[in-house]
């Protein structure tokens, strides 16, 4: 299979068939303006060293200072944070906040560390970039697996490093230190609005079925939202498998299993399905929250849903997004999708450089129009063109990116 670079360069390339946006611009947008790779050695519990590899990529700043998260996975590698990079910066642009596009990583499995080493390791990744990160030059914040409590360690270690107090350097902090009311949900929240600002125009009812591929951040707080807001969720999943129950899951008691448990697989009265399975189930919405290319030429055509709400970042190949279209499901992108998140940490990063607090209320409201106008915008322009919404949203996010370079 490609990685996850090649099919952010395949999305780049067909969005130029539909416009011209001249080709020095997509020639300079086919590489980062860096990428680096470090080795962080680390003293292991047990007295032995091991060198870890870790990332940052910063892709564009032509709309404000490199924005992106931190991934811990074991098959992170350097293609993939360059593509999350590339589609971080089209994220900023296509919600029109004024952020750059940026993203970073370390290969390694966070569960098989003790916290103590694993907070040896967030610092380390700090130390190796203490040079490129600032609040004006470079924002990291959470994703796979780093959390808020990651956050608060290397914005300290940052501060140690630098002098800088304001914590603006990192977002995704805990809320007693310097984070903002409404971070952790944002992602989820803001694929909420998006999908209720779409909703009638893509004919779904008041009350839709839903599945979810991962139950993390992104799609527990996703379960929990479209539940809340009195859909069906009949399918979720994590990396150890998913569950299925038609009449609906109970999501406060599930959320209290997997918390105990670690995994949905084995809640009461639900059927125990495969990753696979839960792609290809039937129902109104389905909402890959996970990883990359879970969707490919290959299962595209089993797809029953008849919406598809990005809350991961490019779960869809770029074949397998000409099949839907086809066969008239429609995709919400993940740059419009999951961009609550960006435009959260956005919030926190002006909330720590002016020293104020907002509400959760005030984030939300300052949240809501910003994906309603942005996916009604992207929804109009692609249906005027008959083309999907990814396009779109790629020509409103590369022609504000052309106009600032
Ligand atoms: P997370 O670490 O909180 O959760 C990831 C979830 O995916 C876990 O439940 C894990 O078990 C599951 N998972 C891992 N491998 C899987 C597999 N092979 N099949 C099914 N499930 C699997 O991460 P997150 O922050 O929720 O991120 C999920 C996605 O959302 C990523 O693509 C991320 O880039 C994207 N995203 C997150 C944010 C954010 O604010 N956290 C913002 C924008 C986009």
């Amino acid at each position: 299979m490609s990685n996850p670079f090649d099919n952010a360069m395949a999305q780049l390339d067909k969005v130029s068939k539909i416009k011209d946006f001249g080709s020095d611009f997509i020639l300079k947008l086919r590489q980062p303006d860096r990428d680096i790779k470090v080795s962080i050695p680390i003293n292991m519990d047990d007295g032995s060293l091991r060198i870890f590899e870790g990332y940052r990529v910063e892709y564009n700043n032509a709309l404000g200072p490199y924005k992106g998260g931190i991934r811990y996975h074991p098959d992170t590698e350097i293609n993939e944070v360059k593509a999350l990079a590339f589609w971080m910066a089209l994220k900023c642009a296509a919600v029109g906040i004024p952020m750059g596009g940026g993203k970073g990583g370390i290969t390694v499995d966070p569960k098989k560390l003790s916290k103590d080493e694993l907070e040896r390791l967030s610092r380390g990744w700090v130390q190796k970039f203490s040079d490129i990160l600032g609040p004006l030059k470079d924002v990291p914040a959470p994703d796979v697996n780093t959390t808020a409590e990651i956050m608060a360690w290397m914005a300290d270690e940052f501060q140690k490093i630098t002098g800088d107090k304001s914590g603006a350097v990192i977002t995704g902090k805990p809320v007693g230190q310097g984070g903002s009311l409404g971070r952790d949900t944002a992602t989820a929240q803001g694929g909420f609005y998006a999908f209720e600002a779409l909703k009638s125009h893509l004919g779904l009812a008041d009350s839709c079925s839903v599945a979810i591929q991962g139950f993390g951040n992104a799609g527990a707080n996703a379960a929990s939202i479209w539940h809340k807001a009195g859909h069906k969720i009949i399918a979720v999943s994590d990396s150890k498998g998913g569950i299925l129950d038609l009449n609906g899951l109970d999501i406060p008691a599930l959320l209290k299993f997997k918390q105990e448990t670690g995994y949905v697989a084995g809640f009461s009265g639900s059927q125990d399905i495969t990753n696979e399975q839960l792609l290809t189930i039937d129902c109104d919405l389905l909402i890959p929250a996970a990883l990359e290319n879970v969707i490919t030429k290959e299962n595209a055509a089993d797809i029953k849903s008849k919406v598809i709400l990005e809350l991961a970042n490019g779960p869809i190949t770029s074949a397998a997004d000409d099949i839907l279209f086809k066969r008239g499901i429609t995709v919400v992108p993940d740059i419009l999708a999951n961009s609550g998140g960006v435009t959260v940490s956005y919030f926190e990063w002006d909330q720590n450089l002016k020293n104020e607090r907002w509400t959760e209320r005030e984030v939300l409201d300052k949240l809501r129009p910003i994906m309603e106008s942005s996916a009604r915008d992207i929804f109009l322009l692609a249906k005027d063109l008959n083309i999907d919404l990814r396009m779109g949203a790629f020509m409103i996010a590369l022609e504000r990116i052309r106009a600032k370079m």
